[in-house]
């Protein structure tokens, strides 16, 4: 019995040499764990991932079309994208430090990145096609944290059909025009704590006119609002739809819905208006680490950021050899925002604006 057994293993090692020969001597594969990480975190020697997950803060259109299009280009990855507001990202990426489950997070001013940066959420990553940057002092984080994917202006949205009911109204042209009479209760904009677009318009008016009359100002504003929306975009197609008169939101947005056929009028406060750098950045933590490099190397080429329009995505691109679908929307008085300022004080101006002049609850969908 013991020297049958012998005999087995002997032949069995025999046959394993010669079927190691047939294959050329190669070693066989490493088997991985049983209770392996669903993900490989780009680890050298690791497998590539076959999976992306996308925290995706623009428009919802915009978020499939560059889902598509990355796919295109890199058929062994499947995206998979949850769209949510600035201010909902950052609370989900806060709540999920510990075990994270996005991998890059793209779209949205960078004040939120700002933030996300200072709370050691975001991954740093030296991309080479930060190089394409055509403002790189601006358009990134200094320690490669985050970096901007498109630029774009606020304005202001009016219905038409609302300024021809009413003979002697005129769209707003000034901030401190939303304080007319005329707009009492016919204003929508976003809540800052989920909106990077509402917190870009509040951060505009606290560095516009100071903290002491800013807050004062969004205490009027704020005053004249017939109710807030949960998403930055989302008053330009109310406002389209005839709910209210006038709309606060990012000027991109505006012709987006003009294109989409609401009777909206784009303006723009005269004595000047903020902007937003869109930003990006990998999750810390990230799970699928090399993918995440992939996506953010493509969405800083020319090519990918001439995309937009086909997706009513009118944003300027941040990059040089990418031309601008709509040029002229930058090209109006812009403040020297700071986003620093904005982004270290986002949560201190948000939890203001919440307890003392407007509450989050029941905002519009
Ligand atoms: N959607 C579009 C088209 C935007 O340009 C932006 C700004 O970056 C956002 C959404 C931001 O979304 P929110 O204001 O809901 O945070």
């Amino acid at each position: 019995m013991v020297r049958s057994t012998r005999v087995f293993a002997m032949l069995l090692a025999i046959l394993v040499m010669a079927l190691l020969m047939a294959a050329g001597c190669t070693a066989p594969p490493p088997v991985p764990p049983a209770a392996a990480p669903a993900a490989d975190a780009g680890a050298a020697g690791a497998a590539a991932s076959t999976e992306l997950n996308l925290l995706c803060t623009p428009q919802v259109e915009w978020c499939e079309g560059m889902k598509a299009e990355f796919e295109k280009v890199h058929p062994d990855i499947t995206v998979n994208f949850v769209r949510m507001s600035s201010g909902e990202s950052l609370t989900r990426l806060r709540n999920e430090k510990d075990n994270p489950q996005f991998d890059i997070w793209w779209g949205g001013p960078i004040d939120s990145f700002v933030a996300a940066t200072q709370e050691d959420l975001l991954e740093p990553y030296d991309s080479p096609n930060l190089a394409n940057l055509a403002n790189p002092a601006l358009y990134k984080d200094p320690d490669n944290h985050w970096a901007g994917v498109y630029v774009g202006s606020l304005g202001f949205a009016t219905n038409q059909n609302w300024l021809d009911e009413h003979p002697g109204a005129e769209p707003p042209r000034s901030w401190a025009d939303l304080l007319k009479p005329e707009f009492q209760g016919q204003i929508m904009v976003a809540h800052p704590s989920s909106s990077g677009t509402s917190y870009t318009a509040m951060c505009t008016i606290l560095q516009m006119q100071g903290e002491d009359a800013g807050w004062d100002f969004l205490r009027g504003y704020a005053g004249q609002v017939l109710q807030f929306t949960k998403s930055g975009a989302a008053p330009a197609g109310f406002v389209g739809q005839g709910e209210a008169a006038v709309g606060i939101v990012f000027s991109h947005d505006i012709v987006a819905q003009i294109e989409n056929g609401y009777p909206l009028v784009l303006t723009f406060p005269e004595e000047g208006t903020g902007y937003e750098i869109g930003g990006m950045g990998i999750v810390k933590g990230a799970k699928h680490l090399d993918a995440a490099k992939k996506w953010f190397d493509w969405a800083l080429e020319p090519a990918t950021q001439e995309l937009g329009p086909k997706y009513k995505a009118y944003q300027a691109p941040t990059v040089t050899g990418a031309s601008a679908s709509r040029p002229e929307l930058l090209e109006v008085n812009l403040i020297n925002y700071d986003f620093d300022y904005c982004g270290t004080n986002k949560k201190a101006f948000v939890d203001k604006f919440t307890n003392e002049i407007a509450g989050a609850e029941d905002l519009k969908e």
